[in-house]
């Protein structure tokens, strides 16, 4: 493994951070503004270029920091538009991403971590197991890649990605600084500026860390319910054995409490034939959407190989979703995207190395105290 230089990357921190930073080398804080556009609104890849900062700072800068943007080792084109990009990070894993069109939306899907450890059953990235925690730099490289894939960088272009999800590999909850500090990247006018409710954490229900998010973030939210009783999601989400259905939906209330504008949780329910996706199990899920503001967002299953599950057919799939409708919620079923280049949900895998040992140790940790403490430091080392 290459020895990584020392140097802060300076693309992985917050704007307070930033400011921290500053003041920590004896400058004052309002650098941070001027060295955030010129990161996240100019793309800016060396310090050189940051033309309204003296030499000797600019200088300084390069001996105490650098900005280091992770690497692409593929990029494809599916026929619908779709991109997806095999990303290689430091230390030689690698990771996907995609970017979704969709009339004038463009939506990233954004990977936290290398890897998974939280196992949901019919996840072709739980299957490989979880190698480590992305960096807040190595996740906001992402959009950094994704915004120069259409030519110099211009974030402000709003047709070049209008949403960011945290859809991608990894369970953004538990790398939760690092997620924090790339969200707030997003959000913040002198970096991405782009609005709260286009900035989305999807989450397998990792309740403490909802609870820790409450007040502290306003980024909007997303739950993989998948089931609609503990019976059937303790199969397939294991985390819900951990944290059962009447938590997690405290916890999304009292996530949605603390938001300053009026908004709902976006449910994803992953459909799989003869698992999940019977009418009764729409009836079921109807009383828990009902126990807080929440649309539904279905997810027609995505097969890969050995999954053991099948995709539910069109009248299956739509029988659900109306049983759903009738009873009042807002429900979209999610086009397959991108399925030419791999690219659907649960089909991003990447390429994780040094897996099981490493989830072994990340799920025991997290069964055994889940406290704040292990959430943010348990997938380190
Ligand atoms: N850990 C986060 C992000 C995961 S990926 C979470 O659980 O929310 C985003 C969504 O894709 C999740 O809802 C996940 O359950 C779903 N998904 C995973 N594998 C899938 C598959 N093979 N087919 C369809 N959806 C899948």
């Amino acid at each position: 493994m290459p020895k990584q230089p020392d140097r802060i990357n300076l693309l992985g921190l917050s704007p307070s951070g930033l400011e921290t930073f500053f003041e920590s080398i004896g400058e004052k804080r309002f650098r941070a503004t001027q060295v955030l556009k010129w990161l996240h609104q100019q793309g800016a890849s060396s310090f050189d270029e940051m033309t309204n900062i003296s030499k000797s700072l600019r200088q300084k800068l390069a001996e105490v920091a650098d900005i280091r943007e992770p690497e692409v080792v593929l990029e494809k084109i599916s026929t619908d538009g779709t991109r997806k990009w095999v990303i290689r990070m430091d230390g030689g894993s690698s990771i996907e991403m995609v970017l979704i069109p969709e009339g004038s939306r463009k939506t990233l899907c954004v990977s936290s971590q290398v890897g998974c450890a939280l196992d949901c059953s019919f996840c072709s990235t739980g299957k490989q197991g979880f190698n480590r925690n992305l960096s807040a730099a190595e996740i906001i490289g992402q959009l950094r890649v994704a915004i120069r894939s259409f030519g110099p960088f211009d974030p402000k272009d709003e047709r070049r990605v209008t949403n960011v999800v945290f859809m991608g590999m990894g369970e953004p909850l538990l790398n939760f600084d690092n997620v924090v500090a790339a969200t707030e990247l997003m959000m913040d006018d002198n970096a991405y500026g782009l609005s709260k409710r286009r900035v989305t954490i999807s989450t397998a229900g990792v309740v403490p860390a909802i609870d820790k998010l409450a007040g502290l973030s306003d980024v909007s939210l997303a739950v993989s319910i998948h089931a609609p009783n503990d019976a059937l999601r303790d199969q397939l989400v294991p985390v819900n054995r951990r944290y059962p259905l009447k938590e997690l939906i405290a916890s999304c209330n009292n996530y949605l409490k603390h938001l300053n504008d009026k908004r709902v949780i976006t449910v994803e329910y992953t459909l799989m034939e003869g698992v999940n996706d019977q009418p009764e199990h729409a009836t079921q899920l109807l009383k828990v959407l009902r126990k807080m503001p929440s649309k539904l967002n279905l997810i027609p299953f995505n097969p890969f190989p050995n999954s053991g599950y099948n995709k539910p057919s069109a009248d299956a799939i739509a029988r659900f979703k109306q049983i759903i409708v009738n009873g009042g919620i807002i429900t979209t079923v999610r086009k397959t995207r991108g399925d030419d280049v791999d690219a659907a949900c649960g089909q991003l895998v990447g390429q994780v190395e040094d897996r099981t040992r490493r989830s072994q140790k990340y799920l025991s940790v997290l069964q055994l105290d889940a406290s704040d403490e292990t959430l943010t430091h348990a997938g380190e080392g």
